[in-house]
């Protein structure tokens, strides 16, 4: 009996590990039907998260990321599906459209005197001429002022060819576009890898930051990052700032801009304005 209940216990776990398999494999190719359309049914939109200069509390910039308006889930975040989309042959269609949709939506905030820079995110393999070619293009389509345009290369990224990584950003630079390494401090950039790239701005990363008031490591390596930043003459940004007790470490570190939920979440652009305009009076 014992061994007849055994069995049945193991056919009947096999055959829920079965539909467990291929539920997951269901989804991931209705996923992946769902995304071909995404694009061409403007399911796609991008938030606005604010980005404020510390000492004074202004907003300085506003990262745009992207959300999908499924038809059935609802309103998911780049970590439900940027990973598929990346592999699929959409992502240089969807990785124009956000440059194209940030650069007209930096041209309605930004008159001929840019105030608020708009930064966006890239799929890792967009780097090289194309980019460049495209950025000037938009640039010059929207008449937008180059300085009103930041583009965020992730450090993972840009250490996986080096050499190409720092041409594009000098291409971008020479365009006046300025270049912001995102996620810095978690792929182990050499200082000779960091000089060699000549960027305008380092994102430290929100996990340095997200431990940083209880872990002794976090605070040593968050403030050399800073310093270091500092030396060499770069802006620094330190993301997922939640706490006023956080922002105000990291500016007595020498830290010049954030972005968090302690001034703002991702928003919709129609809600960043009264934002900006909130924060300006609060001084
Ligand atoms: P990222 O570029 O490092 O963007 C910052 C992420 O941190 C965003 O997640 C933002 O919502 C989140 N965040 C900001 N402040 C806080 C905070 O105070 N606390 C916490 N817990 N989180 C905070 P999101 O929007 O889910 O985006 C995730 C990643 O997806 C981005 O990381 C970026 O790498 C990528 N991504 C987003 N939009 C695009 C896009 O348009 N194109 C490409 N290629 N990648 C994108
Ligand atoms: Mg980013
Ligand atoms: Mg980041
Ligand atoms: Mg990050």
């Amino acid at each position: 009996l014992a061994v007849i209940e055994l069995r049945s216990k193991q056919t009947s776990s096999f055959a829920t590990y079965r539909s467990d398999v291929q539920a997951r494999a269901i989804r991931r190719a209705r996923l992946r039907q769902d995304l071909e359309r995404a694009e061409q049914e403007g399911q796609f939109e991008l938030f606005y998260q604010p980005q404020v200069d510390l000492a004074s509390g202004r907003v300085v910039g506003a990262e745009a990321l992207m959300r999908w308006h499924h038809p059935t889930q609802g309103l998911l975040a780049p970590g439900d599906f940027l990973a598929r989309l990346e592999q699929m042959s959409q992502a240089r269609r969807v990785d124009t459209w956000v440059l194209e949709t940030a650069a007209s939506q930096a041209a309605a905030w930004n008159g001929p005197k840019p105030g608020v820079r708009v930064a966006i995110n890239i799929f890792p393999d967009r780097l090289g001429d194309r980019l460049v070619a495209d950025v000037e293009r938009v640039l010059g389509e929207h008449g937008l002022a180059p300085e009103a345009l930041e583009i965020e290369i992730p450090e993972r990224h840009a250490l996986d060819d080096i050499d190409s990584a720092a041409r594009t950003v000098k291409s971008l630079r020479r365009l006046g576009v300025s270049v912001a390494l995102d996620d810095f401090g978690t792929g182990f950039a050499s200082l000779t890898a960091i000089s060699a790239l000549d960027v305008n701005r380092l994102k430290i990363d929100r996990s340095f930051v997200a431990d940083m008031l209880s872990n002794g490591k976090s605070v040593a390596i968050i403030s050399t990052l800073i310093e270091l930043g500092r030396r060499i003459d770069l802006s620094i940004l330190a993301e997922g700032i939640e706490t006023a007790e956080q922002r105000d470490v990291l500016q007595a570190f020498g830290c010049n801009e954030g972005q968090g939920y302690l001034f703002g979440k991702p928003m919709p652009p129609e809600q960043l304005w009264p934002v900006c305009a909130a924060m300006r009076r609060a001084g």
